[in-house]
């Protein structure tokens, strides 16, 4: 049974404490239901929220951050026409991390969303607010953006489940970038089933974004039930230290219980994932020091009521103004990568150790159908907890920024929680495009557990 636009009003104004929707707008939803109610399509009926760095036409899109707070997007991200053919309904967009750079969903301008599971916790990020969302019953459909984590991470804590898609299956026109060499739309749901029919409608080649791909597209609900996986990898060798107890006791449940249902699991190296949270704040900052530079008051982004003395001035003003302090941290961090004298001892080294990541990978796959790894080192952490400890905050995406750094698909399903009720995350990665691969072995273990939604 699906959500109707009603439950989701209704819901959306019990949960308002979370903090969950940065727009619902009322009037436009009642329009655009009526205009979507002609449409007949695989989404029909069903409501979708949208993280709010996805341009929705006549919607604001603030990217959370203070500089975008009237930004009212004049088109659709080619995902939300997709979409809207689809016959899907627009929900509302989500709260997330300013310009998606978070784990928690605290550097959002707009205050933190708090886990609809225990408001005393972190929903994740940056799509904290999606998968808040799903979590919450406001929709069983979201999508998120991943460029280091941020659909996985949310999914796990939370509850829910959440893929990232290979670099290039979705397209990104439409997205406001991050680091669009990593930067990936894709969905958060309730179910593995409902991720698989929300891939298919966003996935395939798109003119407008010339890193997406025409490798074709497959039948990802319609093949659920054919799980081909028989070896899965388990690199042992990262979960001996600064892994939670009980996400460690939880991963080993789930993989006991594929072992159980005769998948044959390897024991895998990948020998360069420990230089990855390196790698990826150099690479990711770079990547965002350049696509930030657009925002300067005068196209994009508000304006200081201050009058300067020189253009240069009057930049800097609207940008200290704009910006909150964790972007900043990162424009500093990523100019300084760039910069010249700089540029080869970190950002040339990281793009050399990025292959060397792929490489392990590829290297596993060439013995393995898929990789299992616990999706976060610890469950969902309390609000405020590492809001001022920006290198606790880097280093819970030690499992996730991998995977967008070799550009696989990964999916982040729930495997039960801790005995406080926090939920679990674990990942399962695939080679390039192997999107049906993963998703019928993470159905498969939501049928073994037992955990599948009634009337699924
Ligand atoms: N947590 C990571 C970061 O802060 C990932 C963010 C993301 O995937 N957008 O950069």
């Amino acid at each position: 049974m699906s959500i109707s636009v009603s439950d989701f009003l209704t819901r959306y104004r019990e949960t308002r404490d979370l903090n969950i929707m940065l727009t619902v707008d009322e009037p436009w939803l009642e329009k655009h239901v009526c205009e979507q109610s002609s449409v007949k399509g695989p989404l029909s009926g069903k409501l979708i929220v949208i993280k709010d760095n996805i341009n929705v036409k006549g919607l604001l899109n603030t990217c959370g951050s203070a500089f975008l707070k009237n930004y009212i997007s004049p088109y659709d991200a080619t995902v939300v026409e997709r979409i809207k053919k689809a016959g899907g309904i627009i929900a509302g967009k989500a709260n997330q991390d300013e310009f998606a750079m978070g784990s928690s969903t605290e550097y959002s301008a707009f205050g933190p969303t708090k886990n609809p599971v225990n408001p005393e916790y972190v929903p994740g990020g940056s799509s904290g607010g999606s998968a808040a969302a799903v979590a919450a019953g406001l929709a069983d459909y979201a999508l998120g953006s991943d460029t280091g984590g941020s659909i996985r991470q949310p999914a796990g804590f939370c509850g829910v489940v959440g893929l990232k898609p290979t670099y290039g299956r979705v397209s990104r026109y439409g997205l406001t970038a991050f680091a669009s060499s990593l930067d990936q739309i894709g969905p958060i749901t309730r179910s593995v089933r409902q991720a698989a029919e929300l891939l298919q409608v966003i996935a395939g080649k798109d003119e407008r974004d010339a890193t997406s791909t025409d490798v074709e597209v497959d039948d990802y609900a319609g093949n659920l039930g054919n799980d081909n996986v028989r070896t899965l990898g388990v690199p042992f060798h990262l979960l001996r230290e600064g892994l939670h107890p009980e996400v460690k006791a939880r991963f080993e449940e789930a993989v006991a219980i594929l072992k159980k249902s005769g998948k044959e699991i390897r024991d895998i190296t990948l020998p360069h994932l420990s230089y990855s949270i390196a790698v990826y704040y150099i690479l990711a900052t770079a990547e965002a020091s350049s696509n930030l530079a657009r925002f300067d008051g005068v196209r994009y982004g508000v304006r200081s009521e201050n009058s300067a003395a020189s253009i240069d001035a009057f930049y800097s003003a609207n940008r200290e103004k704009g910006f909150g302090p964790e972007v900043k941290r990162r424009i500093m961090l990523g100019t300084y990568v760039l910069s010249s004298g700089y540029y080869d001892a970190y950002y040339g080294r990281a793009q050399k150790v990025r292959r060397l990541i792929y490489e392990d990978f590829q290297k596993a796959f060439r013995t393995v159908d898929a990789i299992l790894l616990p999706t976060c080192p610890t469950p969902a952490f309390k609000l405020g907890e590492n809001v001022n400890n920006p290198m606790a905050m880097y280093l819970s995406d030690i499992f996730t920024v991998s995977v967008n750094i070799a550009g696989i698909p990964g999916l982040s399903v729930p495997v039960g929680n801790t005995e406080e009720g926090l939920p679990v995350g674990m990942q399962i990665l695939g080679n390039l495009y192997e999107e049906s691969r993963i998703l019928q072995l993470g159905h498969a273990l939501e049928t073994l557990q037992g955990s599948a939604v009634a009337g699924l």
